[in-house]
């Protein structure tokens, strides 16, 4: 391989230190053409002209007046600047060559220079050896902090474990809050010295004797070392940071798997001690978390979730069922319409509830593929009920807080619909309170958007969040559907019954019906029939069912008519 003296045809420059002026010729004709070379005539002089890098090679005499050379190389060696810059010695006396070689010279020459090929030869392998070294150093440690590169660690880690067997270890990830804040903040150097911070005061912070730690990624560090109260090290490291950059408010946030399974891999085990970490992630009364068996089920059994939703929505293994909402404002509750709502028939899985999947499919994204899915399934059922029983029941979809910022929504329902066959009055979308705290302007432009196409739309958890009257003050809506924890609390609590007065008067004020959920008792009928609430939906009626099972009340409501 190539390297960058060869790439760049520079002549790597040599010192020759030697106090006779005839060795130095002879020694300077036989490197001349192969080198730069430059000339010290006693030890002074060469230490006046060594700087970091300023030599490849230093040929370097061991007798020599003022300073000799044996006492430079012993100053050579002492100085962390210049300690890996490669030494040959040249001398006559056998003693002391065995001698320099032990404080650290690389090589020897004999005198008289009688064999040039062989002073050539060495001196290319001295160079070439210690280029090839200080590479492998620069790779094995981190510049900045000089901690171990990602490599190395898990190299060494593995090496520790197969040697030491014998006790527990744990496994800890660092990580500094908004590390790039304070980097554009106050400037990298200010971000550098942070990062060494830290990097300097790990090993005093987690007493262990055997401790090795890395800097995988810009702020974020790895420690393996022996088992023990870890939280008091990582107090120890906040307090440090605090004390050294106070104004700054840096602070670390460590995850912890304690007392590590050493049978999985290295870098698995990181890898959980890393998802601990990010769980805490903005959480600001948390600085430490722990790795817990729980923990790591959930997160296994959610990874498989994400990975098998393309093929859940191929093999229709997303399945919606349909739950009845009744009019109660007539003598006899009337079936009005229905919210379509899913479940997850997984082949080995078993039947999922949505509340186990659709936060999750909310927080990556997915839960726009599932959604769409839904609302195709749901337009399609309308389509078929209104053939199979001459019976238009509108059916309303949910539309997630993530489907809200998609630029295509307005798109995708209108093609929902034209697919299907329906209209924009057969399909009503509720989009939970929650979306508006999210993003207040887009849900007013998407609702602005959807209803002047004819779309009917409801706020769905109407008066679980505090943004409520802020949402219907500036966003005009079809239906308002209390927050099931209304009702629910209806036995238990005045407030609740106010509140419900409270929503429906803004409702009458509004001109929009108020529909009710979670409806799973006669009383709670009765009341809200009493304050004036005219659409129900709970399971005093009906559980959410499956399509075939929900045609039954779509009969019994067609034998009704027929009979009026
Ligand atoms: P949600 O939109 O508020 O749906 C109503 C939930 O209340 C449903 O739970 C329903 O089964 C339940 N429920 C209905 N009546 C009663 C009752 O009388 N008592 C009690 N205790 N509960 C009742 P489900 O089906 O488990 O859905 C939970 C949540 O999952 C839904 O809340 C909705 O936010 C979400 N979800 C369900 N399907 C979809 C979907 O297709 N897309 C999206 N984005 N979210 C969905
Ligand atoms: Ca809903
Ligand atoms: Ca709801």
């Amino acid at each position: 391989m190539r390297n960058f003296y060869e790439d760049q045809n520079i002549k790597r420059k040599v010192l020759i230190v030697e106090d006779e002026y005839i060795n130095r010729e002879i020694l300077g004709n036989i490197l001349m053409d192969e080198y730069d070379v430059d000339y010290a005539c006693d030890g002074n002089e060469a230490w006046e002209k060594l700087a970091p890098s300023a030599y490849s090679l230093i040929l370097l005499d061991l007798i020599m007046p003022v300073l000799s050379g044996t006492e430079l190389l012993a100053r050579i060696r002492n100085d962390p600047n210049l300690r890996s810059m490669p030494v040959i010695v040249m001398t006559s006396e056998r003693d002391a060559e065995v001698d320099s070689i032990k404080q650290g010279a690389a090589d020897f020459i004999t005198k008289p220079y009688d064999m040039p090929e062989v002073i050539l030869a060495r001196c290319e392998r001295i160079i070439k050896l210690s280029e090839d070294a200080r590479i492998i150093r620069s790779t094995e440690r981190d510049s900045l902090t000089d901690l171990y590169s990602r490599e190395y660690f898990f190299e060494y880690i593995r090496r520790i474990d197969t040697y030491i067997r014998d006790g527990k270890r744990d496994v800890l990830v660092l990580n500094i809050d908004h590390f790039r804040l304070i980097n554009e903040m106050y400037g990298r150097g200010t971000g550098d010295r942070v990062l060494k911070k830290v990097a300097d005061t790990i090993n005093g912070a987690f007493r262990s004797s055997l401790i090795i730690a890395s800097r995988p990624m810009a702020d974020t560090f790895y420690v393996y070392c022996e088992h023990d109260e870890k939280e008091k090290g990582v107090n120890f490291l906040q307090e440090q940071l605090d004390k050294t950059f106070g104004d700054l408010k840096v602070r670390l946030r460590a995850g912890i798997y304690q007392d590590a399974d050493m049978n999985i891999a290295p870098e698995d085990r990181f890898d959980r001690a890393q998802q601990t970490c990010d769980r805490i992630r903005g959480d600001f009364l948390s600085s430490v978390s722990y790795y817990d068996k729980d923990f790591h089920v959930k997160s296994v059994y959610n990874e498989r979730l994400i990975k098998d939703v393309d093929s859940a929505i191929k093999n229709h293994d997303f399945v919606v069922y349909y739950q009845p909402k009744y009019d109660i404002t007539g003598e006899t509750p009337k079936l009005c319409s229905a919210e379509a709502l899913v479940r997850w028939k997984h082949p080995e899985l078993g039947m999922i509830s949505p509340g186990d999947f659709i936060p999750l499919f909310e927080h990556n994204g997915l839960i726009q593929k599932v959604d769409n899915y839904v609302w195709d399934r749901a337009a399609w059922q309308v389509n078929e009920w209104k053939k199979k029983f001459g019976f238009t029941l509108p059916v309303s979809v949910n539309v997630s807080r993530i489907d809200v910022f998609d630029p295509q929504l307005e798109e995708k329902l209108r093609k929902v619909l034209s697919d299907n066959g329906i209209t924009e009055k057969d399909l009503m979308l509720e989009i939970t309170e929650s979306a508006y705290a999210d993003n207040a302007a887009r849900v007013k432009e998407v609702t602005e958007k959807l209803r002047s196409e004819g779309l009917k739309i409801g706020i769905d958890d109407f008066g679980s969040g505090y943004s409520s009257l802020n949402m219907i003050m500036n966003v005009t809506v079809d239906v308002l559907k209390l927050d099931r924890s209304f009702v629910g609390n209806l036995k238990k609590d005045e407030k609740s019954l106010m509140l419900i007065e409270i929503i429906i008067g803004i409702a009458r004020f509004l001109n929009v019906p108020v529909v009710a959920e979670g409806v799973e008792d006669e009383d709670q009928l009765k009341t809200l029939k009493g304050l004036g609430c005219e659409i129900v939906q709970g399971f005093y009626f009906s559980e959410p069912v499956p399509a075939e099972e929900f045609e039954d009340f779509i009969k019994k409501e067609v034998e009704k008519n027929d009979n009026n």
